[in-house]
């Protein structure tokens, strides 16, 4: 898998909600490390399985380290945002709808649930970007973009941009995000 399989706008298994993780093996270890590779291609920060046309609720995230080009490698299989508290805003992209970024606002913080990538249960809390790149991820897993987050009045003006993104066709704005999630 690279960049080129990265589901775009417009594909359907992007509105699909994702099932739910139940064998934990030798196979979705392969597919999680093919997915890192995937995200680092594309730059980005967030990756969810439904984004490389897999219908599974697992998501990756490669939290950038301040003092070095590294990042800390996150898997997380299953999530549920258990609680939240306070509002953010934060500037988003997506790998899935290149060209676009947009501030969305969300919960500063997540009490969140998971499971790792053997299937083990854990509880995190967040406020800083995890969380806001976790809550991102896991709107794809339930078939949710950032784009429906926006005010009808900012989403009507996308409007076009984003017919073009379906159609694969350039797009004016083209700016690159550093948080493509
Ligand atoms: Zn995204």
């Amino acid at each position: 898998m690279s960049a080129d399989n990265i589901r775009i706008y417009g594909d359907e298994i992007l509105r699909l909600k994702a099932a739910p993780v139940v064998d934990f093996n030798e196979s979705l270890k392969a597919t999680v490390e093919d997915m890192f590779d995937t995200m680092q291609q594309a730059e980005g920060i967030g990756l969810a399985a439904p984004q490389v046309g897999i219908s599974q609720a697992f998501l990756i995230v490669g939290l950038p380290h301040e003092d070095d080009d590294d990042i800390d490698r996150l898997f997380f299989a299953n999530p549920k945002i258990l609680e939240t508290d306070g509002e953010s805003h934060f500037e988003e992209g997506c790998l899935s709808v290149p060209g676009i970024t947009e501030d969305v606002v969300r919960p500063q913080w997540i009490k969140l649930e998971c499971q790792d990538i053997d299937g083990k249960i854990h509880t995190l809390e967040d406020d800083g970007l995890l969380a806001r790149v976790l809550q991102h991820e896991i709107d794809h897993i339930n078939g949710i973009l950032f784009i429906d987050r926006l005010s009808p009045a900012r989403k009507s003006l996308l409007k076009n941009t984003l017919k073009k993104i379906a159609r694969r066709e350039p797009i004016e704005t083209g700016s690159k995000t550093k948080s493509a999630l």
